[in-house]
């Protein structure tokens, strides 16, 4: 990667010219720059499937900053559903992932049965990486249309602050990628930047906080909540509940509770900080 301060590149009408090149680099932009911006960094990188990629920073001088709304939102991320929302709004994965997962496979299994260091193997590897940059375009397209309406329609953002990479190296293949398909990492990543452009707040709660067991009606909190029961009867007050529905009001309620009192989320019932756990910043 080739990390270069300005210093190494020119821009000029609006191109791109590495030092000591007369031609502009010919660049396929994602966005137009804002009128009258000069980037102070460029970034060079290639990625494994053989595609350049140029980013730039820039200080926007537009003010993006939406009008403010009422409405606040708890998120629940899921594996069934990608996520879903304390308005009810359920948000699916992609269906269409599977059969890219396909060809992966079977690339992936061509790729190992060449012989080390041959000229078919280098084929083989470009071909895998070009379908895992493919499945990665299309996964960060996909959230970024969701994280945009997200923050158009709300003014406060309640997620739950989970560490993504833990969870996929500590479970069986499958399941892993269930979790890394719904782009958890991404999507909080983009609704955090995003609530920053856009005027929005978005509040991280503790992963550790009981959303799935707790009922949203009353408070009770079940033993124990696995992954297979979809609906459930609280005991105590008798309502019914979707499971990552009542996940959401509970993550809602959480995250406002952190807004105006500045507490850290630590219910009854819920475990004890492991050590070396981020606790949850005040907000102040
Ligand atoms: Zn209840």
């Amino acid at each position: 990667m080739l990390n270069s301060r300005a210093s190494a590149f020119k821009f000029k009408e609006g191109q791109i010219y590495l030092a000591k090149s007369k031609e502009p680099l010919p660049i396929r932009w994602s966005r137009q720059l804002p009128t009258g911006c000069t980037p102070s960094t460029i970034m060079v990188k290639l990625d494994p499937s053989g595609r350049w990629f140029v980013s730039l920073k820039i200080n926007d001088p537009i003010d993006h900053k939406l009008k403010p709304l009422d409405k606040k939102v708890g998120i629940d991320l899921g594996i069934s559903s990608l996520f879903t929302t304390s308005d009810g709004v359920k948000v699916s994965n992609p269906r269409h992932f599977n059969k890219v997962y396909k060809k992966l496979r079977l690339a992936q299994k061509s790729l190992s049965r060449k012989t080390k260091g041959s000229k078919n193997t280098e084929k083989a590897r470009v071909k895998v990486a070009k379908i895992q940059a493919k499945i990665a375009d299309c996964r960060r397209d996909h959230t970024h249309k969701l994280t945009t309406q997200l923050i158009r329609e709300n003014q406060t953002i309640v997620v739950e602050d989970l560490a993504v990479k833990n969870m996929v190296k500590n479970h069986p293949y499958g399941l892993a990628r269930a979790i890394s398909d719904t782009n958890w990492g991404e999507l909080v990543q983009q609704l955090t930047y995003k609530a920053e452009w856009y005027g929005r707040e978005l509040i991280k709660i503790d992963r550790w906080f009981p959303s799935s067991k707790r009922c949203s009606n009353c408070g009770y909190i079940a033993d124990k909540m696995p992954l297979n029961i979809r609906e459930w009867d609280c005991p105590k007050c008798n309502s019914h509940h979707d499971r990552d529905l009542n996940a959401s009001i509970n993550i809602l309620a959480a995250g406002l509770a952190v807004s105006v009192c500045g507490a850290t989320v630590r219910p009854e019932g819920s475990k004890s900080l492991k050590a070396g756990a981020k606790k949850q910043k005040p907000k102040s």
